[in-house]
């Protein structure tokens, strides 16, 4: 006999020459092997499914494959683990063990659903199949088990139906054609009378799925598989391939979920809330998703199954109504309610059903919710300690508490709208424009600049390009968690469903409501946050956060500022980084520091030269044909600097003000048409052809590369000179103001590649400093920095920084010279870079961290090398993007400035960034 160690070694090099294969399944229900935390490998439903069994939950017992299996099976040109199948093999026998049935068996048959599960929720966008294990002799069973016959058959139906769509791809063949399984039993119900599905009696079913049968036969060449074991091959390969299907990449597109993750499969035993009265299948969120209310808030419908509440066919019953129709259920829903908050720390969104009065659970997933809600749950939950503050802040996306900003009607145009109907408030907000009935339409109209709303029936996930494009959309079928709704309140989409009193034809394009009748391209105008819907167009007017922001509301009115201020001062005090603001003017300066920005970050000192006439000097200064000339138009501007400069010191009230000199690329400034040109001549009292002549001297082919940035100041000094006068002339005046005002002006060299270039110009702000302190008998206190928007400028970043006292990234420059795409022309091909997936973001938008963000950090790095005390932020358009924000933090930056109206944005994102680096 071995001894045990030789046993022991044996095993060992057993094990070693027959590796065990991985786990790929993992069974939920009485025997469960997974739980939440692994949602990476189970999905999102499936790790949750796990975890409600855990904690007590009625969960119908289940397995999910793995998201590994997903991601091997396209690495392998769509090839299984071979361990798959005795994996699988072994989860349907435990059961069969738990549930006393058998998968197949003609007396007690098992039937499964079949679901998607991302580790992401993509609600709607991959497919589902539910009473798979039905077949020709299971149904019989079913029947006589259940005792019902038309239950059974409307099952057998429903997945001949599901599975020929499905698994087998008998679907429209062409965009007119109506679904071919829908046409069939349309006609059946036509011949034998009846309207509502669950009127068509066994026989009538019996005959939809014969009709089904050989509509899948003539279309497809083979038969509908009886084989059950072969109908779960078939619906496992239908759900991963749906991974790749065109609704949910785009989906993924949109939301930056990459193809990698892949999606796992959840199959799980039966439960029918079709089975009669005493039966019925719903959703809930464990509050209000729309405004946030801790209120149970959902929806039923009696003897249904699964899709028939989302898919909004039937508008279902409000939950509280269930008090009524299913007193015990309901009871013990809102004990579930409780339950589930309290343990998984969030609002809860989930699926039952009840099968002759018995709860099942289904699903729970954390709820999709308003901007408006995430605020309100965030604060309240943080109160009833069910969440922290740092969760809280955690828990709003970013970039979804600009939706708390977003217009509301204006109360005097709305008083004189014309109320039409109204429908279900399933997204707040205010929206107006053009009718369209699709989705292509609202893109097309979309791109001629018009604001859309999309009026459908219904929507499916076929028409997300056309809720992407809209800015509002109405369904006059479906409820508060119809496909619609979901989607729209996750885009942060005004939205109205089931709105029943409108009528939709889309064959004459026409929406009524009574007498009204509106066509195709007419105006309209919905209120998501009421479900009022007007004909016409109705002016809209800022948020109630917007209006206590500007003075014009009082705090303690709004219950919605309250929580938004909330959220706001548990930002700052989780963030690191500072949030400044891109302003070039008083006005928008006090709006971007009423929503708390800390500073300006960057004045982009040739905006301030748009404005009426102001354009003509700065083009007198741009095409002075000599020193002399040129200084003389400086004349003229320097006292407009001075005083824009002085406006923005006194709105600052001694906060840092970044002023960037001059940087126009010329042709934003040249006269482009014979009208400017005789104007401008006009102006300068020479012919118009000195102005052609001059305009035609200074053109460039590539001005972004051209002469702009600190290379206008270094060719003409004098312009450097004027602006610095203006800087420290306008500091002096208002540090002599009786009020006392700090003044604290960063004085920032734009387009700096090599250190000369930043030393030229910072020798003449500093003479000009000393020349205005000792003429004006003050002393200021002022920085001088550069920007960081070429290559070269973060690769010799130490040297620059023995120089400048700042850094402040320019990332819309460094994008564009980093990848050589032109920042005003990329849009051309970048959509196509996107369905590529070969740039997933726009990097204009969304920096590129592995490029861009290489060279930032090399800056970073470089300029605390020769400056440690250097202050580093960013000023391209990225500063007010959450996941960049979330780079910057990492990168070490001090700050980020952005545009007013993404300062909440990115207090937020800042915030929640120091929080993920803290855990
Ligand atoms: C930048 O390039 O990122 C920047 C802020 O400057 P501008 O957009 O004015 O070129
Ligand atoms: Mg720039």
């Amino acid at each position: 006999m071995p001894s045990k160690k030789t046993a022991k070694k044996a095993k060992k090099v057993a094990s070693k020459r027959a590796p065990k294969a991985a786990k790929y399944v993992y069974s939920f229900g009485k025997k469960t092997d997974g739980n939440a935390k692994m949602k990476n490998l189970l999905g999102g439903k499936g790790a949750n499914l796990a975890e409600m069994a855990r904690i007590g939950l009625p969960v119908p017992g289940g397995f999910t494959i793995t998201t590994d299996v997903c991601v091997e099976y396209y690495k392998n040109g769509r090839v299984y683990p071979a361990a798959l199948k005795g994996q699988i093999a072994t989860a349907i026998k435990i059961c069969e063990k738990e549930s006393g049935k058998k998968f197949g068996d003609q007396k007690n048959p098992l039937l499964f659903s079949v679901r998607s599960g991302a580790r992401e929720s993509m609600p709607g966008m991959m497919d589902t199949i539910l009473n798979l294990g039905l077949n020709d002799k299971t149904v019989e069973a079913l029947k006589v088990k259940s005792g019902n016959g038309r239950f059974a058959y409307d099952c057998y139906r429903r997945f001949v139906q599901m599975y020929g769509d499905v698994v087998m791809g008998v679907q429209s063949r062409t965009e007119n054609e109506p679904d071919p399984f829908e046409h069939a039993l349309h006609l059946v119900k036509k011949e034998v009378g009846v309207t509502i599905d669950s009127d068509l009696t066994e026989e009538n079913n019996k005959e939809v799925i014969k009709r089904f049968q050989k509509l899948i036969k003539d279309r497809t060449g083979g038969a509908f598989p009886q084989d059950v074991q072969k109908q779960l091959d078939g619906a496992v390969s239908a759900v991963f391939n749906s991974w790749e299907n065109e609704r949910a990449t785009l989906y993924r597109q949109k939301y930056g979920i990459p193809a990698e993750w892949g999606t796992a499969v959840n199959v799980q035993l039966m439960v029918f809330g079709n089975l009669g009265d005493t039966s019925a299948t719903g959703v809930a969120f464990t509050r209000d998703p729309a405004n946030g209310e801790n209120v149970f808030y959902g929806e039923y419908l009696i003897n249904a199954q699964g899709e028939d509440v989302v898919a909004g066919v039937r508008t279902p019953f409000p939950i509280a109504q269930l008090a009524d129709d299913m007193p015990k259920s309901h009871k013990e829903l809102s004990v579930v309610r409780k339950k589930l908050e309290k343990h998984f720390g969030d609002v809860q969104d989930f699926e039952f059903t009840i099968e002759d009065g018995k709860l099942y659970m289904l699903q729970t997933r954390n709820g999709k919710r308003t901007g408006l809600a995430a605020v309100r749950i965030a604060v309240e939950m943080t109160k009833q300690r069910l969440m922290t503050q740092q969760t809280a802040v955690t828990k709003i996306p970013a970039d979804q508490i600009s939706s708390l900003l977003v217009p509301i009607f204006d109360t005097n145009a709305i008083k004189k709208a014309k109320l039409m109907a109204t429908g279900l408030p399933a997204g707040p907000g205010a929206a107006s424009g053009k009718i369209v009935f699709n989705a292509a339409d609202a893109e097309k109209e979309v791109a001629l600049g018009n604001s859309v709303v999309l009026c459908r029936e219904e929507t499916s996930p076929e028409d997300l390009r056309g809720m992407i494009a809209s800015d509002g959309i109405l369904t006059s079928r479906g409820g508060v968690s119809s496909h619609a709704a979901l989607v729209a309140r996750q885009m942060g989409k005004v939205c109205i469903c089931g709105a029943s009193d409108i009528h939709i034809d889309y064959a004459s394009a026409t929406l009524t409501a009574g007498k009204i009748v509106l066509k195709e391209g007419d105006s309209i105008s919905i209120d998501g946050t009421t479900g009022e819907i007007f004909a016409g167009s109705v002016a809209t007017a800022p948020s109630e956060v917007s209006q206590v922001l500007a003075g014009k509301m009082k705090a303690e009115k709004s219950y919605t500022f309250q929580m938004f201020n909330q959220i706001m001062k548990w930002s700052d005090k989780y963030r690191t980084m500072g949030v400044r603001t891109n302003a070039d003017s008083p006005e928008q300066s006090k709006s971007a520091v009423s929503m708390g920005a800390e500073g300006i970050g960057l004045c982009r000192t040739e905006h301030m030269f748009f404005e009426g006439d102001r354009i003509s000097y700065m083009r007198e200064m741009i095409l002075a044909p000599s020193v002399a000339a040129r200084k003389a138009a400086l004349k003229k501007l320097l006292p407009f600097q001075r005083k824009d400069f002085n406006g923005l010191f006194k709105a600052m009230e001694g906060r840092p003000v970044t002023i960037r000199f001059l940087d126009p690329p010329l042709h934003e400034f040249l006269p482009h048409d014979d009208a400017s040109r005789r104007d401008l001549a006009e102006h300068l009292g020479v012919s118009p052809e000195i102005v052609s002549d001059r305009v035609r001297a200074l053109h460039e082919e590539n001005p972004m590369l051209g002469h702009r940035g600190c290379r206008l100041g270094i060719s003409y000094p004098e312009i450097t000179e004027m602006q610095a006068r203006a800087v420290f002339e306008a500091a002096a005046q208002v540090l002599k103001l009786k009020r006392k005002i700090k003044v604290k002006p960063e004085i920032m060299i734009p387009l700096v590649g090599f250190k000369d270039e930043l030393d030229n110009q910072v020798a003449i702000v500093h003479r000009v400093a000393a020349e205005v302190q000792k003429a004006k008998g003050v002393k200021i206190d002022y920085l001088v920095g550069t920007m960081l928007e070429v290559p070269r400028a973060c690769v010799t970043s130490a040297e620059i920084a023995k120089t400048a006292q700042f850094f402040s990234f320019g990332t819309n420059d460094l994008t564009q010279t980093t990848l050589g795409m032109s920042r005003d022309d990329a849009g051309s091909f970048l959509s196509k870079y996107k369905d590529l997936d070969i740039i997933p973001q726009n990097p204009f938008a969304t920096l590129d961290q592995e490029g861009v963000g290489s060279l930032v950090k090399q800056g970073v790095d470089g300029g605390k090398s020769t400056n440690p005390d250097i202050k580093l932020g960013i000023c391209g358009e990225h500063g007010g993007d959450p996941a960049s924000i979330k780079f910057c933090h990492n990168a070490g930056l001090s700050y980020v400035s952005c545009s007013p109206n993404r300062v909440p944005v990115a207090r937020l994102a800042a915030a929640q960034a120091a929080i993920e680096a803290e855990a």
